[in-house]
Order: C-alpha cells, then structure tokens, then sequence
C-alpha cells in the first residue's frame, strides 16, 4: 500500500451519550429527541454550563469563560444541548483529563471562547470591524443585501438557535454582549419581509435568493413557507437557498412532522416552477456529524429539494489541518448526504484573530485536500472580501505576505458602486493575522497601529 498524507477509512457516525454529563443524566431518547426540549435546555450563561456539566470541569474554566464573557466575546452565549453533547464526546466528565480535554475540544473553541483562547498581543486586528463584510451598506432595502449582481441575502430575523463566537454577522445577530450593541432593525418583521419581496419582483436580474438571519429556524415555520412560497411566485427566481446551522445544532427541529410536511409542500411547488431549493449548513468539524444531523439532512433531501451542502468555515484550533478538513468533508458525505461547498476564511471581526488563518495557510489547505475527494464534493476555499464578495484563496492579484496584505480585483459593481467608474480597477485589500507576519511585517503594523501625535 502506498504511503499517503491522509488514509481514507470510513467511520460510523456517533451520536455521544448525553447522560455521561452529570445535568442530563436523567435524560430520556423521547426527550433529547424533541426540538422544544433541546430549545428549552440551551445553555446560556456560566451557571447553566456548570449545571450540566459539573465539577468535573475546573473552576478556572468557568472564571476564563466569565472573564471573555465579560471581555472579549462579540456574541452572547446559546449552545443547544446537541452541540454541548459533542464536545469532549471520549472523556467521562468526572475523569481527571476531562478539563484539559474539553479545553482543547474543536466545537468548544468556536462555541464556547474562552479569554485564554484569544491573542493577548493583538486580539483584533486594526482593520477589523463590526459588520466587516458591509452588508448593512449594500442593503437595497432593510435586511435584503444586494451585493452580487444576480444573487441577494435575505436576512429574515436577527437570532438563530445557537450562536457561534466567531460569527460574521455579530453586528446584527443575537443579544448584545457587554463589548457589543446590536443593531436593531427599524422595520417590523412583516414589514421587512413585505420591502424584500417587493424589491425582488421588481429587479429582474435576480435570480438567487440565500434565505438566511440569523437562521431561518427561529422564524416560525408558517412564516418561513408563506416567504419562500411568495419567492416561488417571482418569475425571475430561479434558486433558492435556506441558510440554517440548526440543521447540525438543532437537527430535532428539521425533524419535526410540520417543518418536514412544510418542507415537502414547497419542494413540491418548487418543482412544479422549475426552481431549485437547497438547505445551506454550517458544520465545522467532524464530530459534529452525528446520527441525528444524518437523519436530519436525509430527512430534508427525502422531501424533494435540490441539495444540503454545507458552508464551514475555517478556524484555528477547529479545523485547521487538512486532516481534520477531510474528516469533516468524509463524515457529511458519506451518510449524512451532505455537499462538502466551500471553508471561508474567517471574517476580521474584532477579536477574532486567535481563529484566523493566513491567505497563505488556507492556500496551503486548499491543496492539501485535493484529489482526496470527488470533484463534485471537494469544496471550494474561500476569502470574503469586504466590497468585493466571495473569491477562491487563490484568485489574489498580489500578496505582501511580509505585511500580510492581499489585494484582490472584482470583475461587478455593487450596489454602493453604481457611480464608481473606478471600481472595477480598484484593488481590495485583506489581512493576515499580524502575530503570523515575520518582525518587519510586525513592526509596520505596530507603527501603523499607534495613534498619530497631535499637530502643533
Ligand atoms: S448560526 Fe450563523 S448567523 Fe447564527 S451565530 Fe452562527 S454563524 Fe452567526
């Protein structure tokens, strides 16, 4: 047998037993299986996780926990017990090694930060920002980001089921946090969802709607299906996609009997239009595929629509070998039936650069897992670049890698452009985390970084 980077074997999918956590030891399969249960049980705060988990994780890391809550995180805490299952799935909770395991866990370190996890030399980046990506800016009317010529985001709803530490849109999404205000949308949500659908009928060129929030399984399902229905009316739309990570946090609800019945009805009226409807997931490591999310995506294929793919995103210490990347890709492949699509770069939100990685590290990632998987499923890596919009990590223009700048052209305007005879020459920058740059590159954004002495 010839000797490879990665050996290929396929692996069970296991849902872990919940029942080794001290708080859910009393559990029944009836109640880790109903949606309102997993709702009702998410862990939000330090107390509830100690409730759960017990004495068996050490009290300095519930106080690391407070002290990012306090400090650093951008997101407020809600992990449903699904995801808290999975994390340190091989150590009981009373062994001696379960803290060090669960602080080394790859679903906790996006899940719950800790402030010993983040960078005490640059925890944000100069050029980070709340809502890095702009999409507030591109709104064409409130909620409804038009940034791409043919395709627009539709966030429906600010919260989702669970949230995510590095989550891109921590502007807007979840409960503001003591270093984070939200912003709040003006409009009511009928309001809102009434402006989107009357702009999407009266541009023609779009023709792809990403449904999302948020996650669309915190709108009420009867909500959800008069948008999407209203969506199959519009004669120009030919794609439809439902952006939810609930899918792998809260695959329950993708169970129930009224989200299937509902799913089913409009993968039916999709058909009869000729639209294409997919489920969009957000699944970052391998152990998060289990059984349960299995049954969910089948579930939802079962009902008639296109595809469930999924959307990682690339994170230290988750997921940042190509072994663990071919893993995950194998796992929802495999049986979970799910499309490995793309691993963005993680966006320059503030805080967030103990998770990023370098252009040239996803670069490398990027190569490493060819020719591993089908072409079909070998997914794409990617850098979001705030004005320009989705690029392949390979498609930069130029890279100072010893200041760790990329620039990247784009071949459309968008719609804060649309005067800008410039925008198509322009060059976009993006940034490398500055504790990876060599000295000199360090020393240029320490300068850059100091405030300008005041004149006179
Ligand atoms: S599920 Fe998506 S929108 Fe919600 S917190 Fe996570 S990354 Fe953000």
């Amino acid at each position: 047998m010839i000797d490879q980077p990665y050996v290929y074997r396929h692996r069970e999918l296991a849902e872990p037993d919940w029942r080794r956590l001290p708080g859910w030891a009393d559990v029944t399969p009836q109640e880790w299986a109903s949606a309102q249960w997993q709702r009702a049980h998410c862990i939000k705060n330090v107390r509830q996780l100690h409730q759960v988990v017990g004495d068996g994780l050490a009290e300095s890391f519930y106080a690391d926990l407070q002290r990012d809550q306090a400090q650093r995180a951008t997101m407020s805490m809600l992990v449903p017990p699904q995801m808290i299952n999975t994390m340190a799935p091989a150590v009981p909770a009373d062994h001696p090694g379960f803290t060090a395991a669960f602080y080394a866990d790859p679903v906790r370190r996006y899940m719950i930060p800790v402030f010993s996890d983040r960078r005490a030399d640059w925890p944000s980046h100069p050029k980070a920002s709340r809502d890095s990506l702009h999409e507030a800016e591109m709104w064409a009317v409130e909620g409804l980001t038009h940034r791409y010529p043919t395709k627009v985001l539709a966030e429906l709803l600010p919260t989702c089921p669970q949230y995510c530490g590095h989550c891109t849109r921590m502007d807007l999404v979840g409960n503001p946090t003591p270093l984070v205000d939200k912003h709040k949308f003006e409009l009511g949500r009928d309001d809102r969802l009434s402006a989107m659908l009357a702009y999407l009928r009266s541009d023609a060129g779009v023709r792809d709607v990403v449904v999302s929030g948020g996650d669309v399984a915190n709108m009420p399902w009867p909500r959800l299906e008069s948008f999407v229905a209203a969506l199959l009316e519009i004669p120009n739309i030919r794609d439809i996609r439902l952006a939810t990570k609930a899918l792998m946090g809260l695959p329950q609800y993708w169970l129930t009997d009224e989200v299937r019945a509902g799913m089913e009805r409009l993968a039916s009226l999709a058909r009869q239009r000729n639209v294409s409807i997919a489920i969009h997931t957000h699944v970052n490591s391998a152990q998060s595929v289990t059984p349960l999310v299995a049954d969910a995506a089948k579930a939802m294929l079962a009902t008639g629509i296109r595809d469930v793919r999924n959307q990682g995103v690339l994170l230290r210490g988750t997921n940042d070998s190509s072994g663990q990347l071919l893993d995950l890709c194998f796992a929802l492949l495999d049986d979970a039936k799910i499309m490995p699509y793309y691993f963005y770069m993680c966006d320059m939100i503030p805080n967030s650069e103990h998770w990023r990685l370098s252009l040239a590290e996803a670069q490398q990632l990027q190569h490493d897992i060819m020719g591993y998987l089908p072409g079909f499923a070998t997914p794409r890596f990617i850098c979001d670049v705030p004005y320009v919009g989705k690029r392949w990590v390979h498609q930069a223009a130029r890279y100072d890698r010893e200041r760790g700048i990329s620039y990247w052209t784009k071949n459309y305007r968008t719609g804060v452009e649309s005067g800008d005879a410039l925008a198509l020459q322009r060059e976009y920058e993006y940034y490398d985390p500055i504790y990876l740059l060599p000295e000199g590159g360090q020393e240029y954004w320490r300068r850059a970084a100091q405030p300008v002495a005041a004149a006179g």
